[in-house]
């Protein structure tokens, strides 16, 4: 340790990160391989994955301490605030309390660099010089570009055409990081390039954007390929938001009833309320109800079902257990596009069979409009997919009794996404 702390409360950042499978009396079903459709092998993600974070998805262990070199890089920005939305619940006339988990104070805006750093960190000390991956509305390239230049590795991410289009904010954040970025589907993956010629006006998708990452990957011996939601070792990384914000309640003498977070892959909202599940199921906490909330344009928890899927359109990735709309569904192209994935976290799909978490959906004008009391009330102007929570915590503080306390993760800000706040105070959003 350098002889100066970074931060004076850098002592209330984790330690350790938690993973729920410890406490669960059920596992989500393996893994299958895609081309086999028997379980996987963990050899067979070796071409794409380090092999510490291979460990990681597979670990039963309730506990993973965080490398040293990981909470440096986390004191930039944690521990993120717990806000009490005392304007919130006086200019709505609310009866319920809301508190919100602000991960929009990290370097690039949002919960994302929780893994990011921790992925880079772990590909770096394996040998690995090049990350590639995908990015929707350009919330986790950027903070995989950041990653990467904090542990010296060059990143390429492939950007859904779509928000590349609607966003140049972010493309020239991702090149500020020393990243490189191309508006997938590309010309420069042979799947990219297949979509291209049948149909040279796609927008892109998640689905497409992962298969051109997942195959650049694979085929190039110095690189891997970083996923930032889904899996069970992301989600576990992001468990530091739930953890901090337990000690953090507990400061304050409060207990939350509900809980809430939006959904796209299911990492921040899984991030936030496993730990509180995890004290339920051990007997150490009464119950809290968690709401995931998702849009109405990429219903996946409240219209999918619950089947093997591929994670991608090209079917290059395993076939996961979750809530599914079907790996070739194209969402249209909300603002939300860090929403826009056909599928959902194994584990937070496993709960919501299970009746551990609860979902619901919305449609973009009515989390705009969430989102713009907040911003008049609280002064964020949260990003769109977090204004998915806003709106419900707003709507749940309605529905439920006087004094219930819930807490909602604000995954992230919006500032690079005013261009939607402008369609949407101009009317002419749908
Ligand atoms: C990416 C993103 C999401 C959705 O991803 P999850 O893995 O479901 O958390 C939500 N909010 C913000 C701000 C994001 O950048």
């Amino acid at each position: 340790m350098a002889k100066f702390k970074r931060l004076t409360y850098i002592d209330e950042i984790p330690q350790k990160w938690y993973n729920i499978k410890a406490d669960l009396d059920e596992l989500p079903p393996p893994p299958l391989n895609p081309a086999t459709k028997k379980p996987l092998n963990p050899d067979d993600l070796k071409p794409i994955f380090p092999v510490s974070l291979i460990e990681q998805e597979a670990t039963l262990e309730r506990f993973i301490g965080i490398p040293d070199a990981v909470r440096n890089a986390y004191s930039i920005w944690r521990p993120s605030p717990l806000v009490y939305a005392a304007n919130l619940r006086e200019k709505l006339g609310l009866k319920a309390h809301i508190f919100y988990k602000y991960e929009g104070v990290s370097p690039t805006g949002s919960h994302k660099p929780n893994t990011a750093v921790a992925q880079a960190y772990y590909n770096k000390i394996e040998g690995v010089k090049k990350l590639t991956t995908e990015t929707g509305a350009g919330q986790w390239g950027s903070a995989l570009a950041f990653s990467g230049s904090l542990f010296d590795l060059h990143v390429k991410v492939f950007m859904v055409k779509v928000s590349y289009m609607q966003k140049p904010g972010r493309r020239i954040f991702i090149q500020s990081y020393g990243g490189e970025i191309v508006p997938s589907p590309s010309d420069q993956t042979p799947p990219g390039r297949k979509i291209l010629e049948e149909d040279p006006d796609n927008p892109g998708s998640l689905g497409i954007a992962i298969t051109e990452a997942v195959y650049e990957a694979v085929n190039d011996p110095e690189a891997k390929y970083s996923l930032g939601s889904v899996l069970d070792h992301v989600l576990m990384h992001q468990t530091v938001i739930g953890l901090e914000a337990i000690e953090q309640f507990k400061k304050l003498g409060v207990e939350p009833d509900i809980l809430i977070g939006c959904v796209g892959g299911g990492s921040n909202f899984g991030g936030f309320v496993f730990p509180f599940i995890g004290e339920y199921l051990r007997g150490e906490r009464k119950k809290v109800r968690a709401v995931a909330v998702e849009p109405t344009a990429c219903p996946t928890l409240t219209k999918g079902k619950y089947d093997y899927d591929y994670g991608d359109t090209g079917k290059l990735t395993p076939m996961l257990k979750m809530f599914t709309l079907g790996h070739d569904f194209m969402p249209p192209s909300i603002h939300a596009g860090g929403l826009r994935y056909h599928g959902m976290s194994p584990l937070v799909s496993l709960l919501h069979r299970k009746g551990l978490v609860e979902a619901r959906a919305y449609d973009q004008l009515e989390i705009f409009e969430a989102a713009i009391q907040f911003a008049r009330a609280e002064g964020i102007l949260p990003a769109p997919e977090s204004a998915h929570a806003v709106k419900a915590a707003i709507d749940i503080a309605k529905e439920v009794d006087d004094e219930v306390v819930i807490a909602f993760n604000l995954s992230g800000h919006g500032y690079f996404d005013l261009s939607a706040y402008d369609a949407y105070l101009k009317g002419e959003l749908k």
